[in-house]
């Protein structure tokens, strides 16, 4: 089966990475970056390169770019709108929901279809469909494309706002960094006590999943704006967050983490609501 001709715009790591999963899917790739050196490699693996942007853009019906920034996508693409109009333009740099939605604003000016894109991953896990690309701005325009863009990774849709993937990717992103800080604290506190930090991750990765139960559970709560203390109070939380303080401290281990959600539980517990589940406390970060 002939399968459909792509364009990538843009060949750092993550570029590279989705121009190969596109070859190694057997679609026709036609590439461009600003320092052509880096499509050579691209090119002997049966890239076709592109003299410049409009000829990469006039290459395909589906234009990928992912580049540093927002501002150096508008830099590209702005100059090549003509040759873009009724092409489907997939953006998969990241940036703001705001930059996302004038994006959107720009290509429906001009005729062109778009799609903005949130990875999940990083270069090594694309073309893994285990992991997921987010998409957001057309269902229509993802459904036509899915065959192609699910070399990528699984593609998720978040409907027609654009903004959405970049709300969610930051969002997500935000979770990583918190789930990575409790891990790493906690990885720092059984390494005092010699337990390698593989045997901890092999428990603390199953707990992983628990824990997405209760937030799955969380979640209707947050919906509802009732906060049911029926499986664990704040107060309870409080008590137990004491004794890793505890065995911190004991250790020399830096506890600033740790005392940053006790300091979350006692503004709950101080507000009368210590009787509430852990959900309450998405009314700490809630703008006011
Ligand atoms: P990178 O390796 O630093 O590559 C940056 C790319 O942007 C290069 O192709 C560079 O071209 C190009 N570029 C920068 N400024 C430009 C300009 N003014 N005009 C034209 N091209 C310009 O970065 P990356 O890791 O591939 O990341 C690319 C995008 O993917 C970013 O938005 C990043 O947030 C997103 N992303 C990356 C990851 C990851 O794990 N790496 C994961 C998710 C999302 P030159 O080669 O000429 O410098």
């Amino acid at each position: 089966m002939n399968k459909q001709s792509v364009t990538v715009i843009g060949l750092g790591q993550m570029g590279t990475a989705l121009a190969d999963a596109f070859l190694a899917a057997g679609h026709p790739t036609t590439v461009w970056n600003r320092t052509p050196g880096r499509a050579d490699a691209l090119v002997a693996r049966g890239a076709t390169r592109a003299a410049s942007v409009a000829e990469a853009a006039r290459a395909s019906e589906l234009v990928v770019v992912c580049v540093l920034d927002d501002a150096a996508v508008r830099e590209l693409l702005v100059p090549v709108a003509d040759v873009l109009r009724g092409r489907v333009l997939v953006n998969l740099t990241s940036g703001s929901p705001e930059q996302a939605r004038a994006q959107a604003r720009w290509a429906a000016e001009h005729g062109v279809g778009y799609l903005d894109g949130g990875i999940m991953t990083t270069p090594p896990g694309i073309g893994d469909s285990a992991n997921m690309i987010l998409y957001a701005g057309s269902p229509e325009l993802l459904a036509a494309h899915r065959e192609a863009l699910r070399v990528l990774g699984d593609p998720v849709d978040l409907g027609p706002d654009a903004g959405l993937a970049s709300l969610y990717d930051a969002g997500l992103l935000g979770l990583m960094w918190s789930v990575f800080g409790g891990w790493l604290h906690a990885a720092a506190l059984a390494g005092a006590d010699g337990v390698p930090a593989r045997d901890f991750t092999a428990i603390a990765t199953r707990w992983l999943g628990t824990v997405s139960w209760f937030m799955t559970g969380y979640a209707g709560q947050i919906d509802a704006g009732e906060y049911p203390g029926d499986d664990a109070t704040i107060d309870v939380q409080v008590a137990a967050i004491g004794h890793l303080l505890h065995a911190a401290e004991a250790r020399g281990i830096d506890n600033r983490l740790p005392e940053l959600h006790l300091e979350l539980m006692r503004g709950a517990v101080d507000a009368g609501h210590g009787g509430d589940s852990y959900a309450r406390i998405i009314e700490a970060f809630r703008a006011k």
